[in-house]
């Protein structure tokens, strides 16, 4: 880590995951981003605006595909030659009852980059009305079924190029279960590593959790070790900004995280290309 305040990271190739008022939960405009990538020396930002399929769900029909496509690459266009590459890439919310749709949308729709996560619903059992007697005299590996199985068939459809926050059910459960209880359960994650690695989808390491109460990332570093160690190849990063100021916020951890782990380099899609973007060489020892 530098001495750099948090949110204020610069100098980084990367921040993978990023919201814009084109999701409905940030009002920041995709230039606000861009202005501060070029000033804090930020090279290249995947724009990720949530998708979402369940008529319960926040972004469900909020903007559309071709709104979405024409804002990103307008503004990718005008700001391209002044050091700051900016690609039209998507957050979708998985699901596996509604995995069909999800499929057909990426049939139809092309993205440069694409991250599926699985979000809490509002009624479902880490809903906030909901989760404390959820978590109420159950053991751990029960608690966090919901969430992890559909993580894991996430990973398993094959359907994205990484999975977003893939234990930000640390949020919904805390502070009934802690990170702490978590990470002395590493077996419970092995589902969907092994999902991962065998579907070829990148883990990515997300950084919101280190602004949120579960203060590590989503996932930590023990766990993108273990992916590491059981054949991860590709690791994705991004602060999950909703907000002007959170833009590239804790990336450096994140990076360190990757590096820690054993991981030379970022795995990206622009498009038709997917490339191993390196870390910066203070991030290589
Ligand atoms: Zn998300
Ligand atoms: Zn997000």
């Amino acid at each position: 880590m530098t001495a750099e305040p948090p949110g204020q990271d610069r100098d980084l190739p990367l921040d993978a995951h990023l919201h814009t008022n084109l999701s409905p939960d940030s009002d920041v405009p995709i230039d606000v981003y861009a202005e501060l990538a070029v000033d804090r020396g930020i090279a290249e930002l995947a724009i990720t605006d949530h998708v979402d399929f369940a008529p319960g769900l926040q972004a469900y029909r909020y903007s559309s595909f071709e709104d979405r496509e024409r804002t990103v690459r307008e503004a990718a266009e005008r700001w391209v030659d002044r050091g700051v590459a900016i690609r039209f890439g998507c957050e979708l919310t998985y699901g596996s009852r509604y995995e069909d749709d999800v499929r057909d949308h990426l049939r139809r729709h092309r993205y440069d980059f694409t991250i599926g996560s699985v979000h809490d619903e509002p009624d479902s059992v880490y809903a906030p009305q909901n989760v404390a007697a959820w978590c109420s005299g159950r053991p751990l590996s029960e608690i966090v079924k919901p969430y992890f199985d559909e993580v894991t068939a996430a990973a398993r459809s094959g359907l994205f190029d990484t999975i977003g926050h893939l234990d930000y059910v640390k949020r919904y459960v805390y502070p009934n279960v802690t990170p702490a209880q978590l990470s002395e359960a590493p077996e419970l994650y092995e589902p969907i590593l092994r999902a991962l690695v065998e579907s070829g989808t990148a883990l990515e390491v997300n950084t919101s959790g280190l602004r949120q109460p579960p203060a590590e990332t989503y996932p930590a570093e023990p766990v993108v070790a273990r992916f590491r160690a059981m054949g991860g190849r590709a690791v994705t990063t991004g602060s999950d900004a909703h907000r002007a100021e959170a833009l590239a916020f804790g990336l450096e951890a994140g990076y360190r995280v990757a590096s820690n782990a054993g991981f030379r380099s970022l795995a990206f899609r622009r498009g038709a290309e997917r490339l191993h973007v390196p870390l910066p060489e203070r991030f290589q020892t």
